[in-house]
């Protein structure tokens, strides 16, 4: 028969390395977007990071694993994207590096570049809620999201109001759009 002890170590030793691991994410990804100014052949602001192209592919692609740390990984990279892209919703004018750009097409318009943002906001969210269940996970999740935006507050960003109301806005829309559909529209992108 099991230790109730070693059933409680086990659990939390579970439950520590999940965390440890969307932490992980988390980090990676509320400064992953900006690799674009390193890649030569992307201008700043690029479509290719700023959005929910790798989070999406992530879950594609190493989501066929079906590894929960895996899992918990992915859904800490798009929150911190979730949230990097959620200042970049509010940049001090919508001129030059604010707006998105896209290989050969250029630059995109404010309004597409507000809907891409907002768009992309919104799938990161879904996916960071989708993966990281029950409890645990919501908590996580929510803690996540006021520690990266602190970070981007302290890190001297311009606009406070608008990306904290965007991220409570649309965080409680992809959890209640989570619990009415049990996030099938994501689990569909998962092969398994
Ligand atoms: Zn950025």
């Amino acid at each position: 028969m099991p230790d109730v002890f070693d059933l409680a170590i086990s659990d939390l030793l579970t439950a520590a390395i999940s965390i440890a691991s969307f932490a992980l994410g988390a980090w990676l990804g509320s400064w992953f977007p900006d690799v674009d100014q390193k890649i030569r052949f992307l201008r700043h602001r690029s479509i290719v990071t700023h959005g929910f192209l790798l989070p999406v592919l992530l879950l594609v692609g190493v989501g066929a694993t079906r590894l929960e740390r895996v899992d918990w990984f992915i859904a800490g990279f798009a929150a911190g994207v979730s949230v990097h892209l959620a200042f970049d919703l509010f940049p001090e004018g919508w001129r030059g590096y604010a707006l998105i750009s896209a290989p050969i097409f250029g630059t995109l318009s404010k309004t597409a570049s507000m809907i891409w943002l907002a768009v992309s906001v919104f799938l990161c969210l879904s996916i960071s809620v989708v993966l990281a269940r029950g409890q645990v996970g919501l908590v996580t999740y929510g803690a996540a999201l006021l520690l990266l935006y602190v970070y981007g507050v302290v890190s001297q960003r311009e606009r406070i109001a608008g990306p904290l109301l965007t991220l409570i806005a649309f965080g409680w829309g992809a959890a209640s759009w989570t619990l009415v559909t049990d996030g099938r529209y994501i689990r569909d992108l998962l092969p398994l």
